[in-house]
């Protein structure tokens, strides 16, 4: 990775979900961090201790302490690699082109809030927009409206919901992951 001379610099699209943190234009996919779902189990762990021990002790005190301290090291762990993620996109193209989410209106809704925090989308989006500006590269939000919805081949609307993972273009007979197809769509809006 380092040492490499780029003659060119590519553009793509970054399509963020939750199963994986993001895909782009060229079918490459981000997993979301692993050491955080482990560390689920110790927070569990923690807050059960914490219910257990009687309101107003010294007990309960270190108790909430320690489970504090388990959040704060899974944040810290998230933002490391979200950091890492943005330093290796930054370097690897010149022009990033990633939906304009409307993170504050999805959090409204519960179902989707933990989920979407504990993917950091807005950190990585910030850490992006950030580390781009810093070596000169672009970092671009487009609207997103439509985009799983569309065919980034020839620009046909086929319709699917959720569950299905895959697009298929009746018109043109594109068929690719659903992710990497909007991935490539939202490159398209870009230019
Ligand atoms: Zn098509």
């Amino acid at each position: 990775m380092p040492g490499t001379i780029l003659t060119e610099l590519e553009k793509t699209g970054l399509d963020v979900g939750i199963e994986k943190l993001a895909t782009l234009s060229d079918g490459e996919q981000i997993p979301n961090p692993k050491p955080i779902q482990k560390s689920e189990k110790k927070v569990k762990r923690a807050q059960r201790d914490l219910s257990r021990k009687k309101k107003g002790s010294k007990n309960r005190d270190k108790a909430r302490q320690r489970l504090a301290k388990i959040h704060e090291r899974i944040r810290h762990q998230r933002q490391d690699y979200l950091h890492k993620i943005a330093s290796y996109l930054v370097w690897k193209y010149g022009k990033i082109v990633a939906e304009d989410l409307q993170i504050q209106n999805m959090l409204k809704n519960h179902h989707l809030a933990k989920s979407i925090a504990d993917a950091g989308w807005g950190y990585l989006f910030t850490m992006l927009s950030y580390k781009a500006e810093s070596v000169g590269r672009e970092f671009i939000r487009v609207i997103a409206h439509g985009s799983s919805q569309e065919c980034s081949q020839c620009g046909a609307i086929v319709k699917k919901d959720l569950a299905e993972r895959v697009h298929r273009c009746p018109h043109c007979g594109l068929v690719l992951d659903r992710d990497h197809n909007a991935a490539k769509v939202l490159e398209k809006r870009a230019s």
